[in-house]
């Protein structure tokens, strides 16, 4: 990413550079009140062309490979961990145990480095994706897009998503109400839908697309809210029937957005925090245990905290929201990419703490109905202890400091083969096992006597 900037930037100077070289000759040859005007003429063209250049430049990672790390001791697991602070390396998928692989994006200029680090470490390592440009560009060709009726198979852009939501409250005005649960920094809405069949039931909220990049992340959750309005299966009947929802597809719509119009691989906010460095990682912002390990406190890691708890506004406003109507839900479950897990509190520390063992026998449930449809094979457990030490997550803060005893986070699929850049076609299949496991979830929750 910092390697695309650097070229950014030096491709600005070369254009400044030549403009200068214009405005030199225009001094040789006019007059100095024309030169006055020109001069301020020439600033505005400059100011335009600087601008005009960096609305036109969308990230590319041409090139860039995806490496697959297999720390085999403590020692290079923790030179993995300092990684991701270094230009033209990005963490995919993070350390977390000892032969455990790790994901690491590398720029071509840094081909050279990343293996002498490899074999100076003495890990073993292998190329696992080519080239990610290749991977952006076929993400989203797959199947064949209508234009006159949304598409629960294809990505979406943010304003598709939100217009999709308005249709559906229109259409369905006795279900579905539109509902805004907070707004970004760029001023967007956090914008959701209400789902209801009937009287008051306890309520269930689904997160979606707090990480910018995971895009199966919203796309799932649009397939489940379809599935619960339309579907005819008598147990997502029951699952549908039995409780209110309270769905968020996009709780980060400005790196959603950025996602689509700058940069495909942006995870955090929109804030900026320096003149480089923008976003905070808004799974680390939450006010539970806020920053007490797996974050950073540099605004330029994919991983940063922010600038204290809830210094990001979505956060903060959907934190008031799910507050506000902590009254009437009971359930709360969060939707990444990717890895095949299904995690719940806490990420501060391994301890089995809480409702461990009901989460985990409701989890195991869950996991094994997922695996029937498709056999896709998820991992289990508390976060800290199934991946690494994460705090300031929304899951933790659902847990912690509102109480919820029902509370997920799923990493969707893959497990590395296209990682972020899951194609279309695997959307309905991802939703489809999805929504299996969420029926066995809620239906095993119910015989341990949830909602109480
Ligand atoms: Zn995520």
């Amino acid at each position: 990413m910092n390697i695309s900037l650097d070229k950014r930037i030096s491709a600005l100077i070369d254009q400044r550079d030549f403009l200068n070289d214009v405005r030199k000759n225009h001094w040789c040859i006019l007059k100095r009140s024309v030169l006055e005007e020109e001069h301020a003429i020439m600033y505005k063209l400059l100011v335009l062309v600087f601008v005009a250049l960096a609305a036109a430049q969308k990230a590319s990672y041409e090139n860039y490979k995806v490496f697959r790390v297999l720390p085999l001791q403590e020692s290079q697991l923790n030179v993995l961990r300092q990684i991701e602070d270094h230009d033209g390396f990005a963490l995919w998928n993070g350390p977390s145990h000892v032969n455990m692989t790790v994901d690491v994006m590398v720029a071509p200029s840094k081909f050279g480095e990343f293996v002498d680090l490899m074999n100076l470490i003495g890990t073993p390592y292998a190329s696992y994706i080519d080239n990610v440009q290749a991977l952006i560009d076929t993400e989203t060709s797959s199947v064949v897009r209508s234009t006159t009726r949304f598409s629960y198979s294809v990505y979406h852009t943010l304003q598709e998503i939100y217009a999709h939501l308005d249709d559906l409250a229109e259409q369905h005005p006795n279900n579905v109400e539109v509902i805004i649960g907070g707004k970004s920094y760029e001023g967007r809405q956090i914008k959701g839908i209400k789902l209801s069949f009937g009287e008051s039931k306890p309520g269930i909220v689904l997160e979606g697309g707090i990480h910018a990049r995971e895009w199966i992340s919203p796309a799932t959750v649009l397939y489940i809210i379809d599935q619960l309005l339309n579907s005819q299966d008598p147990e997502v009947r029951a699952l549908a029937e039995g409780n209110d929802w309270y769905i968020f597809p996009n709780a980060n719509p400005d790196g959603y957005v950025y996602t689509h119009t700058k940069n495909r691989l942006w995870r955090k906010t929109r804030k900026p925090y320096s003149t480089f460095c923008y976003g905070s990682d808004p799974n680390r912002n939450w006010g539970y245990k806020w920053n007490t390990g797996g974050a950073s406190s540099n605004p330029c890691s994919e991983t940063y905290a922010g600038s204290s708890a809830f210094s990001e506004v979505e956060t903060r406003t959907l934190s008031e929201y799910l507050t506000s109507i902590s009254d009437k839900f009971y359930a709360f479950i969060s939707f990444h990419s990717y890895s095949q897990l299904l995690l719940f509190s806490y990420g501060h520390t391994t301890a089995h703490i809480g409702n461990y063992d009901e989460l985990y026998a409701i989890g195991k449930k869950s996991i094994d109905a997922l695996a029937q449809r498709y056999g896709t094979e998820y991992r289990l457990g508390n976060v800290a202890e199934t991946i690494y030490v994460a705090t300031g997550s929304s899951l933790d803060w659902v847990k912690g400091s509102l109480g919820k005893p029902i509370s997920y986070t799923y990493e969707l699929r893959d497990k590395g083969r296209y990682g972020f850049l899951l194609p279309e076609n695997q959307i309905i299949p991802t939703g489809e096992e999805t929504l299996d496991s969420l029926v066995a979830m809620f239906k095993e929750a119910a015989k341990r006597g949830y909602p109480n």
